[in-house]
């Protein structure tokens, strides 16, 4: 969908979690993969379901804007998937929702600051830090790159572009990693040569947005 408008209001959003949760339900045997390697494999079924009620949720309320949007998302999150990634996901969605408040479309700079404060609860939360071999290894660069490329100018559309890229090379990167937190970590050294299954997932957030929010224009 093409969005023309300064503004990252209720209908933005809604096409960016529709697409991402498109891109999770298309990649959730994969997803699930990932986590048999290193985990118990139930990554992409905790994801599918969880964005699947998510979407189902947000549909049942056409008039909810950003903040409210955002908040029904963390809290379906919450209560339909189980493990870790149920209430970190939540958590994300909930302070990007906090951060968002009820006052209406975001900008770009919002939006990022949303994102930004999302990432830190996710980080709080799950007690990590970059390196650990979580969702947090791509959610980190992404975040990053969507600030760096704003505060240089970058309209939205190309920011995005940029955090996609960055998300998906922090997923990359974790291979290489070893596990420090998560099921994963049980593994010790063993984890190494395997992606983490969250980083995969979070890569498909940031890419989702790029698709969906992309066409935004970032000069508010
Ligand atoms: P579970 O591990 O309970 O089976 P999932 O398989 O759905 O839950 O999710 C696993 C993913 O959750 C991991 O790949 C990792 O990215 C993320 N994760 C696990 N523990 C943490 C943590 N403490 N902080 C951040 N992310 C975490
Ligand atoms: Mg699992």
């Amino acid at each position: 969908m093409t969005n023309t408008s300064n503004n990252i209001d209720g209908r933005a959003l809604r096409a960016w979690l529709h697409e991402f949760a498109r891109q999770v339900a298309e990649n959730s045997d994969h997803l699930t993969a990932l986590d048999s390697e290193i985990g118990d494999a139930d990554h992409g079924s905790n994801m599918h379901r969880g964005m699947a009620a998510a979407v189902a949720a947000i549909d049942a309320d056409p008039d909810a804007g950003p903040g409210p949007l955002l908040k029904l998302v963390g809290r379906t999150l919450v209560s339909t998937v189980g493990g870790a990634a149920g209430p970190l996901y939540g958590t994300l969605f909930l302070r990007m929702a906090a951060a968002a408040g009820d006052t209406g479309p975001l900008d770009a700079a919002g939006f990022a600051k949303a994102l930004r404060a999302g990432l830190e609860g996710v980080v709080a939360r799950g007690r990590t830090e970059i390196g650990d071999k979580t969702m947090v290894d791509a959610l980190a660069p992404a975040v990053d790159a969507l600030e760096r490329e704003l505060a240089a100018g970058a309209v939205l559309d190309t920011a995005l572009a940029a955090a996609a890229l960055a998300a998906a090379a922090g997923r990359d990167d974790t291979a290489g990693r070893v596990a420090r937190k998560g099921r994963a970590s049980y593994l010790g050294e063993r984890s190494i040569g395997h992606q983490d299954p969250g980083s995969a997932s979070a890569t498909l957030l940031v890419e989702a947005a790029a698709a969906a929010l992309g066409t935004v224009d970032g000069q508010a």
